[in-house]
């Protein structure tokens, strides 16, 4: 007796149920609750979308026999820890039974998803055994495949040359089966429905639930929504979270975003603290400032600055828990840091420039030295905007330069007559 019965219950047959069986309930429930037939009936299509996750897992032996050892449970675990349930004439070995190749899938997100939590739904096309033939490839049950005559089922040919006193060994695909050990189905004989291929191309819509706390670079691993192949278990669809800067996103959004929304960054390697650049004038500078910004969630924050404490270029102001939800512990949020910029007026007038100098404390007094006769004097010292684009062409230029230089290096590598040397 299966440990639950949940899926044979939603097609309405018993637990032994063949796979024809199945196949029968599963057209006369798909018809019955097909939203064609049920415009705007949410009951029914939801019940649609249960019938057919039934009808997947049970037609498939490998989710069949976890279901009904272990439940929905330990599929959705994939099967019990070790794994490696041995099927027979599946190969099996150390490693149990083979399996198709890992589909890997990359999934822009934005931090406000991260933040959040969010579903999104991707589409994938695999391959899954073919409902008509149960994935023999065959009209007729009675016809089976059975092995490849030329390989023995083997899929592989070994031949032996002798070259001298050598025995060289060869191996390589068999020509007859394609390398898959199971006898060539005549056209006559095809399954109508895969043409013999015995797997059909389905698309499929996969939910990817992230949740608050998850972090940049994550993985989230569908069990076996790979591809099907016949004696071989389904890879795994692995879904990895790709960070995408804010401008991106912003391109990516329809509507755009609150005017109040500051653009969010990741403070350096962290990934719980966030950082805003925040630009305020002199005098917010001497005199104080308050920000009012809009979060992730919709909630509108404001921020004071620090009382009787002017604020200089490159100060961070540190908002408690206004950061990212903390990876492994959601409930807990990092720090958002305001990484703040004074902006300087660009021009003094004579008469300004005297008022400041009567309210604003003097200078330190230039130490003894500096008032030698033989001092050198520089004039014009000032860090005006030539000198800060002669800066910005010298790295462009020093950048270009270590760029160039990678890439004769990687040319050299891959040239002729050189070798990595790898010790
Ligand atoms: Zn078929
Ligand atoms: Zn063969």
């Amino acid at each position: 007796m299966p440990k639950e019965t949940k899926l044979y219950d939603l097609l309405e047959v018993s637990p032994t149920a063949t796979e024809d069986e199945i196949k029968k309930a599963f057209r006369k429930a798909a018809v019955k609750y097909h939203p064609d037939r049920n415009p705007g009936n949410e009951e029914a299509e939801h019940k649609f979308k249960e019938i057919n996750n039934a009808y997947e897992i049970l037609l498939d032996k490998r989710k069949r026999q976890l279901y009904d050892q272990l439940g929905q449970e330990g599929l959705e675990a994939g099967g019990p820890p070790g794994g490696g349930f041995g099927f027979p004439g599946f190969g099996g070995g150390r490693h149990g039974p083979p399996r198709t190749e890992d589909v890997p899938f990359k999934l822009g997100v934005g931090l406000e998803d991260l933040y959040n939590g969010k579903t999104v739904r991707i589409k994938v096309t695999r391959k899954r055994t073919c409902v008509e033939c149960l994935g023999r490839g065959t009209k007729d049950p009675k016809i089976e495949g059975g092995p490849c005559k030329t390989c023995s089922g083997q899929g592989r040919i070994v031949k032996m040359l002798r070259m001298g006193n050598m025995v060289q060994q060869m191996v390589s695909d068999c020509g007859a089966c394609h390398g898959t050990g199971e006898a060539p189905i005549k056209p006559e004989d095809a399954c109508t429905m895969c043409r013999g291929q015995k797997t059909l191309a389905q698309p499929k819509e996969l939910e990817v639930n992230m949740r608050p706390g998850m972090r940049p670079g994550q993985r989230i691993v569908f069990h076996g929504e790979a591809d099907e192949a016949p004696g071989a278990e389904a890879g795994d669809v692995v879904v990895t979270l790709v960070l995408e800067p804010e401008e991106v996103r912003a391109r990516k959004r329809r509507e755009p975003a609150s005017a109040l929304r500051p653009a969010f960054a990741l403070m350096g390697d962290s990934l719980t603290n966030l950082v805003v650049e925040r630009e305020i004038e002199l005098v917010e500078a001497l005199l104080g400032w308050s920000y009012t910004f809009e979060h992730f969630d919709g909630r509108v924050v404001t921020v004071m600055s620090p009382e009787n404490a002017p604020t200089s270029t490159g100060d961070l102001i540190v908002v408690p828990g206004e950061g990212m939800p903390k990876v492994g512990n959601p409930t807990q949020r990092g720090d958002l840091y305001l990484k703040m910029k004074v902006r300087m007026p660009r021009d003094l007038s004579p008469d300004v420039r005297a008022q400041l100098q009567a309210l604003l404390p003097a200078p330190a007094p230039a130490p003894a030295a500096a008032a030698r006769p033989d001092a050198t004097v520089v004039e014009g010292g000032v860090f005006s905007q030539a000198a800060a684009r002669r800066l910005e062409q010298q790295q462009q230029e020093d950048e270009a330069a270590v760029q160039m230089q990678e890439e004769e290096e990687g040319r050299g590598q891959q040239g002729p007559g050189v070798q990595c040397a790898q010790a």
